[in-house]
């Protein structure tokens, strides 16, 4: 077998064992496999493996490898951050855009969303530490936008995303991850309907699962280091 079969199957498994351990359907965690910087070859070998979420960064990168891969029917995920300029490809070519950190963002997506296509889904990404250094909205924007979003006609607005800052122990890996799942249990209590949890990597899949990740997101582990 090769690494990326053996990684997805071990990957696979970990998901399913945490899922039990903290009491969670496994059905509720998908799995996305984070592409960037690995080649078509390598998402060709994981699909072959029934991967379908395959998620990317950088979007000449992604259109060159969609382009190469056109015969095969994958869900792409856009994760990296969005520049005004570059909605455009990703209306066009995404079914998923994880990283929406301001309504401008989003307003772009609906107008440029062909009708052919159903909408695209969107995650707001929160900045749950409140670090200067990262993107993301500040959990006390978050019920706002969310409800601006949810407006949009050809935007679908789906949950939370966040990427904390790395910490050793699974205790305090789980703190920002409790604050997110909160903040999506107040939004559809005010009446929206989102479903999912945008969190979890390599190294912090236990702490994400535990705290109700409804979609991990994965690179390392599957495709092995990014040079
Ligand atoms: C690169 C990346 C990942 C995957 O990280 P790994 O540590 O390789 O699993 C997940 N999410 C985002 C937003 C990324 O940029």
């Amino acid at each position: 077998m090769q690494n990326i079969e053996k990684n997805l199957n071990k990957v696979r498994n970990n998901i399913a064992h945490l899922a039990r351990r903290y009491r969670r359907d496994p059905k509720d965690i998908s799995l996305l496999a984070v592409s960037k910087k690995k080649s078509a070859q390598d998402i060709r070998t994981a699909y072959s493996a029934l991967q379908i979420n395959f998620g990317e960064n950088y979007l000449q990168e992604a259109r060159q490898k969609m382009l190469e891969l056109s015969d095969l029917e994958i869900t792409w995920h856009f994760i990296g951050a969005i520049q005004s300029n570059k909605t455009r490809i990703i209306a066009e070519h995404f079914d998923w855009a994880h990283c929406i950190d301001r309504l401008k963002i989003a307003q772009r997506l609906n107008e440029q969303r062909p009708d052919s296509m159903a909408p695209i889904n969107v995650c707001i990404q929160v900045n749950i530490d409140l670090e200067t250094s990262k993107s993301g909205v500040g959990l006390e924007q978050v019920a706002s936008l969310a409800e601006q979003i949810n407006n949009l006609p050809r935007v679908r607005l789906r949950g939370l995303m966040a990427i904390p800052a790395p910490h050793e122990e699974l205790e305090s890996q789980r703190k920002p991850f409790a604050r997110l799942r909160h903040e999506l249990t107040l939004l559809n209590q005010n009446g929206l309907d989102c479903n999912t949890l945008s969190i979890g990597m390599s190294h912090d899949m236990e702490a994400a699962i535990a705290e109700g990740s409804t979609l991990v997101r994965i690179g390392t582990a599957i495709f092995g280091e990014r040079l």
